[in-house]
């Protein structure tokens, strides 16, 4: 046993609600707080010295400096395992070039594509890690990780490998997608229906077989697949036994639709959502996932949190981190600068990369800091947990713990 402490705050996150708007006052807030744990799970939070005198022969590990405790961050929506860099597409993007230009001249998605499939499951695997290493220095602890860029059967298999291997090697937990539906390969002979039937006949079994994911997700719209084409889809992925997740409501809306049709355990973007959408989603238990790093990436607008929370949404915020839209990869920033465009609060903020975010990867033990949860938990060198949102993401964390191990100091 061991005792973590003292620190100035402790924000639990525990005893609110899963959907709907948050105010700061909700927030559980423990002061001189300690937290006690047993190997990787939590046994009590509560104050630092009553926990010394409940647990006298504790060992602990002595916080020295003014900092606030929380949950450490759950990032549901990455792309991080990917091949080259997009840096010129986003310089003809600043140069007011389309997303046609830019794939006539040899950029965009393909380019990843083909530079992804030139990249074997282990240099996949040390990419992934690379970007690993930035995700705990910013204070994730567990985050979703994506295929999709290799688009051919053997190319997908070799992403998801590439991932779990990476998932074996590093301190924090990923949590592998399939996404071979991320649109159909330029170079593949056939329609859309018959590209994703092969993924369902020939890539669904082995991703089954090998273990390699429990998660399909799908990116529907006008440039990938339409709703009819995603039904069939998903309806085949809930049959062999997936859960499942949808790029929706991008660029148009519809995704949206069949994430609930589906019980996806989310719908992701929503920055078409209207209010059909946004009302839709509110009577379901689909999380409503929003990703305000490819608004920033490409200069559009943010989904409607606002509205998804007032309406009584499940709000999760990720940072679709990824090579062409979503460069940026810095989860905290992204969701503070949200927070200024949408009028959020600190709790709502907090709780969509934390248990909100969790729901979204169906991940029950993790996200908040209670009895017998993980011991995933990070620490800001402050005394007010408002200034974690108020600087923008420039606070980073000082402590990370993963499993109650300390595998991040500033
Ligand atoms: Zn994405």
């Amino acid at each position: 046993m061991k005792i973590i402490g003292p620190f100035a705050q402790i924000l639990t996150l525990a005893n609110l609600p899963l959907k709907g708007k948050l105010k700061d006052e909700q927030l559980e807030i423990i002061t001189d707080g300690g937290i006690l744990i047993e190997n990787d799970i939590i046994l009590a939070v509560d104050n630092f010295q009553e926990l010394i005198q409940k647990f006298p022969t504790a060992e602990v590990e002595k916080i020295e400096t003014e900092q606030v405790l929380l949950p450490g961050f759950i990032d549901s929506h990455t792309h991080i395992c990917f091949g080259g860099n997009r840096a010129k597409d986003f310089a003809m993007r600043l140069n007011g070039k389309t997303y046609l230009e830019i794939a006539e001249s040899g950029g965009g998605i393909w380019s990843t594509v083909q530079q992804t499939r030139a990249k074997t499951a282990d240099d996949l695997k040390d990419i992934t890690l690379k970007n690993v290493e930035k995700l705990i220095r910013k204070g994730t602890t567990t985050a979703e990780v994506k295929s999709g860029y290799a688009l051919s059967i053997d190319g997908e298999l070799k992403m998801l490998e590439g991932i779990n291997l990476a998932n074996q090697e590093c301190e924090i937990d990923l949590i592998p997608t399939f996404l071979g539906a991320h649109m159909k390969a330029k170079d593949f002979n056939g329609t859309n229906k018959e590209y994703l039937e092969q993924l369902v006949s020939e890539v669904f079994p082995k991703i089954k077989a090998d273990k390699l994911a429990n998660r399909i997700d799908i990116f529907v719209e006008q440039s990938a697949f339409s709703v009819e084409e995603g039904d069939y889809y998903l309806n085949e992925a809930k049959k062999q036994g997936f859960q499942i997740t949808i790029h929706a409501d991008q660029f148009t809306s519809g995704g949206s639709e069949l994430a609930i049709k589906y019980n996806a355990l989310s719908a992701d973007h929503l920055e078409f959502s209207g209010e059909k959408e946004v009302a839709y989603l509110a009577q379901s238990d689909v999380v409503a996932t929003v990703l305000p790093g490819a608004s920033i990436g490409l200069g559009m607008q943010y989904a409607p949190a606002r509205q998804l929370l007032d309406a009584g949404c499940c709000v999760s915020i990720a940072s679709d981190w990824n090579p062409g839209s979503a460069p940026m990869g810095d989860l905290l920033t992204q969701a503070s600068i949200l927070a200024t465009f949408q009028k959020l609060s600190s709790a709502e903020v907090l709780a969509a990369i934390t248990y909100r975010a969790a729901k979204a990867l169906d991940l029950s033990d993790r996200g908040i800091l209670t009895k017998d949860m993980k011991a995933d938990f990070i620490s800001f060198p402050t005394s007010n947990f408002q200034n974690i949102i108020y600087h923008q993401g420039q606070l980073e964390p000082e402590n990370v713990w993963k499993n109650g191990n300390l595998i991040h100091s500033k």
